[in-house]
């Protein structure tokens, strides 16, 4: 059975992007494989967090998980700190790891041009850490995003350099997992590219009705097609994009035929929109504040995963001492 690892930074509030790029796929992958979750907040520390933000945005996150449908008793959800075994993997792993290839990685080289007065020894070692994180469990899929996919070769490298120097077998080489034609990418609403946290442009699980009509009514748009079958500008391609993922089809077909006979109303299709995002998102928010009040539950998640992932990371951290050659008297 596939043995699947992903982690996320608790950097912010998770939204539609999040959800229906990645969260809403976990949830029916959870099923299908025995997957980790881990909330990386050792790895948001390279940029110096402080320390009452990150405790409050590792619970938001672990809120959000859960309530998009992540299920402890499926999955095993863990904060990595919890799990400090993947500190020492990370240490016996970096004897491996070459300072001129950690130099060259990309996410490295613009961390540093982005904030050239923090340049930590943590940063520099981020992918073996993350190779720690995936090879803890010996985990064979990782789902990764475009931006990620250097690193994951890079946990491929030194798995196959552990392996070839110690004559054994023992990592695998974790390979992308694959949605298939499910993959979406959300666009934001902004006239032009994806909704993302750095873009500033998220429409948030956590957002109020009124807060989501207002982002949505906001949207760009153009002055509306002229004649028969006008080529759609991006702005207006993007809320179908959107109404892709939350609207029913009737309502899609609908808009696209006024669309073709040039009797479409934007203040129409925003309402539309808007509505459709908070039959998706209502649910979830109110689930978010459920838990993210349920302090007592919240506990219990955290010490469940913990234990679960520290039994399968203590097994591989045993055996890689034992195979480099510290071992017991
Ligand atoms: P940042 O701006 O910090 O990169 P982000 O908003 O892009 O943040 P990430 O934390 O990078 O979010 O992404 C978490 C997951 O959500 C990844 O699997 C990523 O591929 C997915 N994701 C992020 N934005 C979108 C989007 N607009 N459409 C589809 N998937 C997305
Ligand atoms: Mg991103």
């Amino acid at each position: 059975m596939d043995i699947v690892l992903s982690g996320i930074r608790p950097t912010g509030r998770l939204h539609l992007g999040n959800y229906f790029g990645a969260l809403r796929n976990f949830v029916r992958m959870q099923h299908d494989a025995k997957c980790y979750f881990f909330i990386a907040d050792y790895h948001s520390l390279t940029t110096h967090n402080d320390p009452e933000h990150l405790h409050e945005n590792v619970k938001t996150v672990l809120a959000e998980y859960l309530a998009a449908g992540i299920d402890p008793q499926v999955a095993t959800i863990y904060i990595q700190s919890d799990v400090p075994q993947v500190t020492e993997l990370s240490l016996l792993l970096s004897m491996h790891a070459y300072v001129g290839e950690l130099e060259r990685t990309a996410s490295f080289k613009d961390k540093i041009r982005k904030n050239p007065s923090n340049v930590n020894a943590g940063l520099l070692c981020y992918p073996v850490l993350m190779a720690a994180d995936i090879l803890l469990h010996r985990a064979t899929h990782v789902p990764v995003g475009k931006d990620q996919e250097q690193h994951l070769e890079l946990t491929r490298v030194f798995a196959r350099r552990f392996n070839n120097m110690y004559g054994v077998e023992y990592f695998p080489e974790s390979q992308p997992y694959n949605f298939g034609a499910e993959l979406v990418k959300i666009p934001g609403l902004d006239g032009s590219g994806k909704m993302g946290k750095s873009e500033n442009n998220g429409i948030f699980l956590a957002d109020p009705d009124n807060v989501i009509r207002k982002k949505v009514m906001k949207a760009v748009t153009d002055s509306g097609p002229t004649e028969p079958n006008s080529p759609v500008s991006e702005g207006v391609a993007n809320i179908f994009t959107i109404m892709e993922a939350v609207s029913d089809p009737s309502t899609i077909t609908y808009f696209k035929e006024q669309y073709a006979a040039c009797t479409i109303r934007y203040g129409d299709l925003k309402k539309q929109l808007a509505e459709d995002i908070i039959r998706t998102v209502a649910p979830i928010r109110e689930r978010i504040e459920a838990i993210r009040n349920d302090d007592a539950y919240l506990h219990r998640v955290v010490c469940e995963g913990a234990e679960k992932a520290r039994e399968s990371a203590a097994a591989t951290v045993s055996d890689v001492r034992n195979i480099m050659g510290i071992r017991p008297f």
